[in-house]
C-alpha cells in the first residue's frame, strides 16, 4: 500500500536519474540586457530575434506544466527581465498560484529598472529578489558594465527596500576589479541588512577580448581575506542551491560563496532551467537540452503531452557540470558556448 502511494505521489513529482527532487525552476523571459558586462557578453553583443522568444502565454502554459509536477520556486531571470516590454504582465500570470500550488516567485535583476517596477513586483506577489552589483565604486561599476551608472542601481536598491522586497545582492568576484573593496562592500551589506553571495566566474560564452582567466579570483582566497577581517562563522543555512553560507559575528546578514569552478556543488542541485526560446537546459554546465518551443506553438498540444515531456527532459538531468579550474596549470575548463544571458544565472 505504502508503495503504491509512493508510487502515486512520485508521478506528480520530478526526480532525475540521481534521486534529486526538482522543484526549483529559473526562466529566462528575454536574452537582451541594458549592460554589457565584461564577463557576462562582449560589447558588441547579439541579440536574438523576436520571434524566437516564447511570448507571456506560452512561457505561463510551460510554467503551469512543471507546476503540476511538483515546483514550488520560480526565478525569472534574463538577460535582465525587467527590460521585456510588459513583464509585470507575466508576474501578474503567476500570481494566482502563489495563493495555491507555488511558494515563491522571485527575481534576479541587475536593478536599474527597480525604481520603476519595485512595488508593482511587491504588490505582484515577489517578496525576494537578487539584484547583481560588482561594486560600489562609480568608475568601476561603468568599466564592468560598460552601460551601467551606479546611481541608477543604487537609486533601485532604495526603491525596492522601501517597497519592502526583501534584497539579496549577488557579487561577481573578479581579481584585480573589486576584491580590493570586499571589506566596504560587505560593511555596506551589514549597514543596510543585504545578504551578500560571491560568485565565481564561469566559462560561459564568448566575451570579445577579455579573457575571464585575468580576473578569476578563487573563493578560498577571498574568504581568506574576508576571514582575517572579520569573524566569519560557517553555518548549515542552505536555500537548496550551489552557495555555502557563513555569518558575520555581530551582524544580521549571510555571506554565500559559489564556487563551481573551485568546489562542485551538484550533489543537492534542485533547479531546472528554461532560456527564453523555450530550450529546457537539465544543467548550467553541460549542453544537454530539450526544446520546447515548437511543441508550445504546436495547437494539438495537450496538457498531458506536455506533462509527459517535462519528465522525460528530467530523466536526462546530468549528474554534474564540467566547469573546473586547473590551480597549477592556471586554466579554466568546461567552456559552455552559450552565454549566461540566454539561460539566466
Ligand atoms: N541581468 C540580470 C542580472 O545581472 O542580475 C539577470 C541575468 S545575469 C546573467 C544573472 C547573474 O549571472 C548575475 O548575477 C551575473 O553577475 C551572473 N553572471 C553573468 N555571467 C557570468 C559568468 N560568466 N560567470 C559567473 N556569473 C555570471
Ligand atoms: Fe546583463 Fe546581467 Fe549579463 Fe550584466 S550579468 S550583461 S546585467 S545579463
Amino acid at each position: 500500500m505504502t508503495s503504491r502511494v509512493n508510487k502515486l505521489l512520485e508521478n506528480n513529482t520530478l526526480v532525475d536519474p540521481f534521486k534529486r527532487h526538482i522543484t526549483y525552476l529559473r526562466l529566462s523571459v528575454t536574452d537582451r540586457c541594458d549592460l554589457r558586462c565584461t564577463y557576462c557578453m562582449p560589447e558588441k553583443m547579439t541579440f536574438l530575434n523576436k520571434k524566437e522568444i516564447l511570448s507571456f502565454e506560452e512561457m505561463y502554459k510551460l510554467c503551469n506544466g512543471f507546476i503540476q509536477l511538483g515546483i514550488k520556486k520560480i526565478r525569472i531571470t534574463g538577460g535582465e527581465p525587467l527590460v521585456r516590454k510588459g513583464i509585470m504582465d507575466f508576474f501578474e500570470m503567476l500570481k494566482p498560484h502563489l495563493s495555491s500550488d507555488l511558494e515563491e516567485v522571485t527575481l534576479t535583476t541587475n536593478g536599474t529598472q527597480l525604481h520603476k517596477y519595485a512595488s508593482q513586483l511587491y504588490s505582484n506577489g515577489v517578496k525576494r529578489i537578487n539584484v547583481s552589483l560588482d561594486t560600489l565604486d562609480k568608475k568601476k561599476f561603468k568599466h564592468i558594465t560598460r552601460l551601467g551608472n551606479l546611481e541608477d542601481v543604487l537609486f533601485g536598491i532604495q526603491a525596492a527596500k522601501d517597497a519592502k522586497l526583501k534584497i539579496k545582492i549577488n557579487c561577481v568576484a573578479l581579481k584585480n576589479i573589486n576584491e580590493n573593496e570586499i571589506d566596504d562592500f560587505i560593511n555596506w551589506s551589514i549597514e543596510n541588512s543585504f545578504d551578500l553571495t560571491f560568485i565565481e566566474t564561469m566559462p560561459m560564452g564568448d566575451i570579445g577580448n577579455e579573457n575571464r582567466l585575468d580576473h578569476f579570483l578563487p573563493l578560498d582566497d577571498l574568504k581568506k581575506t574576508i576571514s582575517s577581517k572579520f569573524e566569519l562563522e560557517d553555518i548549515s543555512f542552505t536555500s537548496g542551491g550551489p552557495a555555502r553560507y557563513s555569518r558575520i559575528k555581530g551582524s544580521d546578514i549571510k555571506l554565500g560563496f559559489i564556487t563551481p569552478l573551485s568546489h562542485n556543488f551538484c550533489s543537492s542541485c534542485n533547479r531546472i532551467r528554461v532560456d527564453a526560446t523555450g530550450v529546457l537546459h537539465q544543467c548550467l554546465g553541460q549542453s544537454n537540452s530539450v526544446d520546447f518551443r515548437k511543441m508550445l506553438r504546436d495547437p494539438g498540444l495537450t496538457n498531458a503531452d506536455l506533462i509527459e515531456n517535462i519528465k522525460k527532459a528530467i530523466k536526462q538531468k546530468p549528474e554534474k557540470h564540467s566547469f573546473e579550474y586547473d590551480f597549477s596549470k592556471e586554466h579554466i575548463g568546461g567552456q559552455m558556448y552559450r552565454h549566461m544571458s540566454l539561460t539566466g544565472g
